[in-house]
């Protein structure tokens, strides 16, 4: 028999095209999207309040004899009805009305209505309240349950929603979700079947614990999010289980040789906490299954050399590398360094973005395909189809967060042979906790560095209202006179990248100005490859003195002798991007500052992160705190990978259950047909697997 996922809600009575539309903008299409629709709050409507003993802000029932009806004038026209039981008089005020409405409530009729007491100018009034005229008798026994009151949209009223919702609940007994959580699971985490769960919440009995019951500790809404919860771990966990059902080619590092060259040609020693991180992706390599590991560590903690360790275990290995970055800007910087790197090693890196052009471009395919390229650096543009490589056995990426599982999984073309799959590295600067990283990241091992190179001075943080512009100019002058180097960075709302670089440009222009001896140079994501390249290295060489910048110099670019960085607007960014921001100082020993140049007033919320800011410099703690004020989809940027999108549970309130979802996978997974069954109710097809 069909389930309630396979029923059009066109079934239900009352429903046409025009409904069925509009519920649409709800996620609701079959009755099991109507039947998770849960309610935001219930009434009681089951016991009848003496009109004597009501007060102001008391919701629930009465019911009385109307003794008269008037159609008032006043400030606002509406009709007043005076309802009387034999304990005092209420008002009914209606200021929208009908002739029909006015024809009902006639002195002599008897009305049941629900609302909430107000005062009015004729003592305690409901305004426009729910009402029955001639009622029937109140339920009673199991009949008497709360009344649901659901989230609406346009067009849709709260009876009708009420009446839907019934109509699917009614339909249960005899079409019934399936229950994919075995009995065993739900015994030990006592957590009630699913169909009692959606009855409970749908229909609470007048007893229930309402409050329990809106704040998700009620076992009924509990047993929802922790399903849903479920379904997205396993979905991670089958995309590694797929990966890791693929073949990879096993990198044995043999003499090591390019290695120990590398590290000796570098001015410093690595960190305890790289060479551990090291030492496990080192490991992962060897093996003929695909690695599939985060790196984390704050901003400056060292991830390129790591980065560059593994590909020199690669290249030794015979076989060639891919080095992504997000944007254009980071990704040539990744080239200019591994170029140095590798030069001495006698090995030449390729290079390709979205705007390489065509001859050079054919050049660096060619050297791909016959594998005389050992390693290629760029943006997207490596993953499109064209790009072919002779034996490709390691991928790494930077910055996750914006490279989503699809493409993750999309590498697979890639691989040395069909047979084949690049081993992943994927590191990211956005810490993320542990639990979250545990069910958002299932799909991968993750390693963190957690130590950032001696000498690092930490970066003195404050915030200044935008009325004290001068100061900071003037201060940005005398910084430049003692010789620091610094940014200035622009940051707007609108979407639109013309409208944030002409910000910048003038800021810039504005700033060439106020700061006449000062060498400026300006970088925005519009500018051609070779213009930002330019820009960056006279700043680097230290040939120009103030860079003002759009965000795009947010992740990973590196100037050390950099150590004073202005961010105008600082309220309209998240603090993980704050943070990552202020990252670009503080990355040679000398003092650093960062200078938060607000646009006041501040909401309070506003100043609770700036604060937050100004007291840590650890990546994770902000994390943290990032994750309480705005909620984990903007912390990890799931638009990209779509996959935070819950129906029921919530990614910060629900997170103390991550642990426990964790351990009820295993026992779901011994029958892979219930896995697949909890993924489609839950994420739909919004994960492709097997076609990949
Ligand atoms: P991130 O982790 O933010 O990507 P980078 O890899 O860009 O950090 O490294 C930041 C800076 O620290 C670079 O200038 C790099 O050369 C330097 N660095 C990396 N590891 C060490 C180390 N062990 N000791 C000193 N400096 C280091
Ligand atoms: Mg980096």
């Amino acid at each position: 028999m069909a389930g309630p996922e396979a029923i059009d809600v066109t079934v239900l009575k009352g429903v046409g095209d025009k409904l069925a539309q509009r519920l649409a903008r709800l996620g609701i299409h079959n009755l099991q999207d109507l039947l998770f629709h849960l309610p935001i709050r219930y009434e009681d409507r089951t016991r009848i309040m003496p009109i004597g003993q009501l007060h102001v802000g008391d919701a629930g029932v009465v019911e009385g004899e109307v003794v008269s009806s008037d159609v008032v004038t006043g400030r606002r026209r509406s009709l007043q009805v005076t309802l009387r039981d034999n304990t005092g008089f209420l008002a009914l005020r209606f200021f929208h009305f009908s002739a029909a409405q006015q024809r009902q409530l006639v002195p002599g009729a008897r009305v049941r209505c629900y609302g909430e007491v107000r005062p009015g100018r004729a003592g305690l009034e409901l305004y426009h309240p729910e009402y029955q005229v001639n009622p029937g008798p109140l339920p009673t026994g199991d009949q008497a349950t709360l009344t649901p009151v659901y989230p609406l949209t346009e067009g849709v009223q709260q009876p009708r929603m009420r009446e839907l919702c019934r109509q699917a609940l009614a339909m249960l007994d005899r079409h019934p979700i399936r229950e994919w959580l075995p009995a065993s699971l739900l015994q030990n985490y006592q957590l009630p079947e699913i169909n009692d769960a959606l009855r409970t919440l749908h229909a609470p009995p007048v007893s229930a614990d309402t409050t329990a019951l809106l704040e998700y500790r009620h076992p009924a809404r509990h047993r929802l999010v922790m399903e849903e919860l479920l379904a997205h771990h396993l979905s991670l966990l089958k995309i590694r289980a797929q990966v890791q059902s693929w073949q990879a080619l096993p990198l044995l590092p043999g003499q090591a040789s390019l290695e120990q060259q590398f590290r000796d040609s570098l001015a410093f020693k690595l960190t305890g906490a790289q060479e551990r991180v090291s030492r496990e992706i080192r490991q992962d390599l060897t093996q003929p299954l695909p690695m599939l590991r985060l790196v984390q560590g704050d901003v400056g903690s060292g991830k390129t050399v790591v980065a560059a360790l593994a590909a020199l275990q690669a290249i030794e290995a015979g076989t060639q590398v891919a080095l992504m970055a997000p944007t254009e800007i980071l990704a040539e910087q990744h080239y200019l360094s591994f170029r140095e790197w590798l030069a001495p090693l006698g090995l030449t890196p390729g290079w390709l973005s979205g705007k390489t052009r065509s001859r050079q471009r054919q050049e660096v395919l060619a050297g791909l395909a016959s594998g005389e390229v050992p390693m290629v650096i760029g943006t997207h543009a490596l993953f499109q189809e064209d790009v072919v490589f002779q034996r490709l056995a390691l991928v790494i990426i930077d910055e996750q967060h914006r490279f989503g599982v699809h493409q993750r999984l999309a590498l697979k073309q890639k691989g040395a042979s069909e047979a084949t799959v690049p081993h992943q590295l994927i590191m990211t600067a956005t810490p993320i906790p542990r639990t979250l990283a545990m069910s958002a990241y299932a799909d991968l091992d993750t390693s963190v560095i957690d130590e950032l190179p001696p000498g690092r001075q930490p970066i003195e943080t404050i915030a200044l209202p935008g009325s004290r512009r001068d100061e900071v100019v003037e201060r940005v002058r005398r910084a430049c006179a003692e010789g620091r180097q610094a940014y200035w960075v622009c940051t707007l709302i609108e979407e639109s990248e013309a409208m944030q670089c002409q910000a910048a440009e003038d800021t810039a222009a504005r700033l060439r100005i106020e700061l006449e001896e000062l060498r400026v140079g300006l970088v925005h994501g519009r500018m051609k490859a070779s213009e930002k390249a330019e820009v960056m290295g006279a700043f680097k060489d230290g040939n120009l003195d103030l860079l003002v910048a759009t965000t795009v110099i947010e992740v990973g670019v590196d100037v050390p002798a950099a150590s004073l960085i202005i961010i105008e607007n600082p309220e309209r960014l998240g603090l993980a991007q704050l943070h990552q921001l202020r990252g670009r100082v503080g990355r040679g020993n000398r003092d650093s500052y960062c200078v938060l140049l607000y646009n006041p007033p501040l909401s309070d919320n506003g100043k609770a992160r700036l604060k937050v800011l100004r007291e840590s410099q650890d990546g994770f703690e902000i994390a943290q705190r990032d994750l309480e004020i705005r909620g984990p989809g903007e912390v990890l940027g799931t638009r990209q990978t779509g996959l935070m999108n819950f129906r029921i549970a919530d990614w910060e309130r629900d997170q103390q259950w991550l642990e426990e979802v964790r351990g009820m996978a295993p026992e779901v997974m011994r029958e892979p047909e219930r896995v697949d069954a909890l993924i489609r109710r839950w994420l739909g097809d919004r994960i492709r697997y097997g076609d990949v």
